[in-house]
């Protein structure tokens, strides 16, 4: 899999010093584009170095969170308050670093059960706390005043649900403001007034770059701030911004960034803050290979967000192209797990049936309890994992099967475990099996 690539540290520093000096001796308080913007391995170190070790999946409370970030809330460099508090009554907490002129406001985890975000800021927050001099830490602490929502939504966090405890879905309430938590975060934009705002999420690990692209880790959007999608100053620095992550990360997770789709939804708070004239980016974060706990996910996240403020407080994101957002892959749902194509499927006791198989988890990240979504020709589906049976013949496992009143059939739903053999005899050579054999239907997870 990918791993963090060698990073030249000293061309960099030096390139970032030689910037400082240029920018005080001529004392411009925001230059233009004429910083670089930082790379991809610094904040992929920033991750490792700094993790916050009490947080190690992507599951886990308020409580856990506020006590896994409290040495760096108390070390001094980072000012936190209670803005809110959750239906529930859980106190909805702001962190502020930085007491620069430009503001930004990032708020996570508004739906419950996405948390990558949430965990990448655990660790900013303690890259931020330590005492040491680093330059992208201090040219953000003069130029930033940086505030964070970590877990805007901490009710639904403690049943690990996407809406509040009403039911609510958090951000579909920008506009009619019935929940708390959506009138907390409504509140602190109305009072910080912020330049720049990110909108952290999760979304689904079956969203393909393009029709047929590969499984999207990272989906950026520069939301809308009208029906008609057009582009004014504050959007078009919101474009920039995305620019950078998209350039940031592109290297590391090459083919899985895509662009979110930008129909202008009137309830939502990311097209709401651009009409308020906040430039805000979401970045949603999808599902990578072996990453089901979202590890790899909470490191880029915080990679993508370090790039971007430092972008925000250099002035370089106004030097971005704005084409490495557009010319992003669009975001493509409704895709399967795994393809079965061109096999020819046998239940016991018939003939052999031409037949592709669509499947689908339960846990799309963990990959367990399949089930079988679709049969037939399904030359036109897209999936996650393809897998050519072209000249195998595919049987059920007998989990798979109803068998009734002396008859057998594969029906839509169920459990999907599939043996792919050479031969329609179900004693012929086993090439692999796909699905996930030996579970319940419903896994209890
Ligand atoms: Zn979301």
């Amino acid at each position: 899999m990918n791993r963090i690539r060698p990073f030249p540290v000293a061309a960099w520093l030096a390139a970032i010093s030689l910037t400082v000096a240029c920018a005080s001796a001529v004392r411009t308080p925001a230059p233009g584009p004429v910083s670089p913007i930082v790379p991809v391995a610094f904040g992929l170190r920033v991750a490792e170095q700094y993790r916050v070790a009490a947080i190690t999946t992507r599951r886990f409370t308020h409580e856990t969170f506020w006590r896994a970030v409290e040495p760096s809330i108390s070390s001094g460099a980072l000012r936190s308050e209670e803005v809110g508090r959750s239906l529930q009554g859980r106190p909805i907490r702001s962190v502020t670093f930085g007491t620069g002129g430009t503001t930004v406001l990032l708020w996570s985890q508004m739906h419950g059960d996405e948390a990558t975000a949430t965990m990448a800021l655990a660790d900013v927050f303690r890259f931020l706390a330590e005492a040491s001099t680093d330059p992208v830490r201090e040219r953000m602490r003069a130029r930033l005043t940086i505030v964070f929502v970590p877990m805007l939504n901490p009710d639904g966090a403690e049943l690990f649900q996407r809406e509040s405890a009403t039911g609510i879905d958090i951000n579909r309430d920008a506009r009619q403001l019935a929940t708390p938590e959506a009138r907390t975060l409504k509140s602190l934009r109305d009072r910080i007034r912020p330049d720049f705002g990110f909108n952290l999420h999760d979304q689904s690990a079956r969203v393909l770059a393009g029709p047929r692209g590969r499984q999207v880790a990272i989906a950026l959007l520069a939301p809308p701030f009208g029906v008609d999608r057009g582009y004014d100053d504050v959007r078009s620095r919101a474009r920039l911004v995305a620019s950078v992550i998209a350039r940031t990360l592109g290297g590391e997770i090459p083919g899985r960034i895509a662009r979110y789709d930008d129909t202008f939804n009137p309830r939502a708070f990311g097209d709401l803050m651009q009409q308020w004239g906040t430039s805000t980016v979401l970045i949603e974060s999808g599902a990578l290979p072996d990453d089901p706990e979202k590890q790899r996910l909470r490191a880029l996240n915080v990679a993508a967000l370090l790039a971007a403020l430092d972008a925000i407080a250099s002035g370089s994101y106004a030097g971005a192209d704005p084409n490495a957002y557009e010319s992003l892959p669009g975001n493509r749902g409704g895709a399967s797990d795994v393809l079965v194509l061109g096999g020819q499927l046998v239940l016991p006791g018939m003939p052999a049936t031409r037949a592709d198989i669509a499947l689908v988890y339960d846990d799309a990240l963990a990959r367990t309890g399949a089930k079988v979504r679709d049969v037939g020709d399904l030359r036109e589906a897209v999936a996650i994992d393809t897998v050519d049976a072209a000249g195998l013949f595919l049987h059920p496992q007998q989990a798979s099967l109803t068998v009734e009143n002396g008859g057998v059939w594969l029906r839509i739903g169920a459990a999907a475990a599939i043996d792919l053999r050479r031969g329609a005899d179900a004693a012929s050579e086993l090439v692999r099996t796909v699905g996930t054999p030996g579970e319940s239907p419903t896994p209890n997870r």
